[in-house]
């Protein structure tokens, strides 16, 4: 690895070696940029490599808010600014009880070149709690929103900084959050994405992550003359992301095989339809159910304790739509040796880097998650596009311009990577081609 990049990293191993999905995230970024680096001295000049890596604001707030049972309870609140070089900070909200400041660090960096791979002005950030919504009356969540948000407020902008929603937060989350600030400022800014259709949200969003990572798994297989009609498909996760790469992959004629959540996986032989699709979301987001049940509701289904769907079945294409660090080095290696050809991230950093080098290794076409899945927050800059010229667009309109973002993102990523030479690299190609426009930004703005 080259010099600049190898002491940067080590500078920062010394510093926050125990943020262990942050230090993860930028080695993946900084180790893909050797050959970029190496052909452009001003980066190293302006010190890039060295501010980048670190945010430009970090918020930490206490937020207490009372239980049902009249209990004070007191969880942390974060906000991650990482870089507004090329717009107002955009990313994420997550609640769950994993959370903390070195995975918003991971996500807010992520965020950073997935924005810019987008095409829209749009700065990295990440923010969340240690709050988890599971188990929680509406009416505690709705209690914690309202208190998150009674902080939060003061730190965000719609030309400041507009969170979305993530992990444990969907649209229940951000209506409360909404709501909340809106009350406070007195003013129906587009300060929040994720909308709900009758309150400014943009029709699409919801399905945005799912379909852009199956559009672009889509454009993958045409480089190698394959079509998604026939293919196996393992997805992991049950949640936002999940359901809608599940409902694409179907519509194009693919057969999802799997999903899970954290008890597990459930492997549905026969195949999951769209029918059967349907009883999910309402056992996952109405009834707020464990994916278990579904075994119990579909004949020829089962379902495997503690089990991630990678090793249970073979399969030609895996989606792995949950968390990070989901697919380690001995799932790749089953994947690959069961015939996987294509492996596209839904997910953020759901792959270990030896698991991503061995399917590298092995010709297996592979997208990072901040290519694959970014029409999420390409369809949030639409949302926020749609606000400020007040009016709605339609599905149709969306979804087409969702397709042509994704087009758009995977063909920057293959060209940058084979502008040094390794076209299928799609890492390397999606890393340059973000880093890039951030990096020549952070110049022209001085110090
Ligand atoms: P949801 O909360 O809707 O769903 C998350 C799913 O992953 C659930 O099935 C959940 O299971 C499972 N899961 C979460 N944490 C773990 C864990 N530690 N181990 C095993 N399973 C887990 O989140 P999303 O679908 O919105 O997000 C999924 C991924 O996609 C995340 O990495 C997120 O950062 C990323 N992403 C999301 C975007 C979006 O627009 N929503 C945009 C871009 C990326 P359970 O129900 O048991 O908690």
């Amino acid at each position: 690895m080259n010099s600049y990049i190898n002491s940067v990293l080590s500078d920062l191993n010394a510093k926050y070696g125990h943020e262990k999905e942050y230090i993860q995230s930028v080695t993946e970024v900084l180790g893909s940029l050797d050959k970029l680096i190496e052909s452009e001295p001003k980066y190293k000049k302006f010190k890039i490599l060295e501010r980048i890596v670190i945010p430009e604001r970090v918020i930490m707030f206490k937020v207490p808010w009372i239980d049902d049972k009249g209990e004070i309870q007191i969880n942390i609140g974060y906000r991650v600014q990482f870089n507004s070089a090329i717009g107002p900070y955009k990313g994420g909200l997550r609640f769950h009880p994993s959370v903390n400041l070195g995975i918003l660090k991971f996500l807010g960096f992520e965020q950073i070149f997935k924005n810019s791979l987008t095409t829209l002005p749009l700065g990295g950030a990440k923010g969340g709690s240690d709050f988890d919504p599971k188990g929680k009356s509406a009416r505690e969540v709705m209690g914690f929103c309202q208190n998150f948000m009674r902080e939060l407020y003061r730190h965000i902008g719609a030309h400041v900084d507009v969170p979305a929603g993530d992990i444990g937060v969907g649209s229940r989350e951000i209506g409360y959050l909404f709501g909340q600030y809106k009350s406070i400022v007195n003013s129906y800014d587009s300060v929040l994405t994720g909308k709900g259709i009758n309150w400014g949200g943009s029709k699409i969003r919801p399905e945005a992550t799912g379909y852009g990572c199956v559009y672009f798994a889509s454009e993958m297989l045409k480089t190698r003359k394959i079509d998604l009609v026939g293919k196996r498909v393992l997805i992991s996760g049950a949640g936002n992301v999940a359901q809608y790469a599940a409902q694409k992959a179907i519509q194009l004629g693919a057969t999802v095989l799997s999903l899970s959540d954290s008890n597990g996986s459930i492997i549905d032989h026969d195949g999951i339809t769209l029918e059967k699709l349907e009883m999910i979301k309402e056992l996952k987001n109405v009834r707020r159910g464990r994916i278990e049940e579904y075994a119990s509701m579909v004949p020829n289904v089962e379902f495997h304790r503690d089990c991630r769907p990678w090793q249970l079945i073979p399969c030609d294409i895996a989606l792995p739509c949950a968390t990070q660090n989901e697919l380690d080095l001995a799932d790749a290696e089953a994947l690959v040796k069961n015939g996987c050809i294509a492996v596209c991230e839904g997910a953020n950093m759901p792959t270990t880097l030896d698991a991503t080098a061995f399917f590298q290794k092995n010709g297996i076409l592979f997208a990072p998650g901040k290519a694959s899945n970014a029409g999420g927050v390409a369809t949030s800059g639409l949302e926020m596009s749609q606000n400020a010229i007040r009016l709605n667009w339609h599905s149709a309109e969306v979804d087409s311009r969702l397709q042509s973002i994704m087009v758009n993102i995977h063909d920057a990523a293959r060209k940058a990577a084979a502008e040094f030479g390794e076209p299928d690299n799609y890492v390397m190609g999606a890393n340059i081609a973000g880093f890039r426009k951030v990096a020549d930004a952070m110049i022209d703005l001085g110090i």
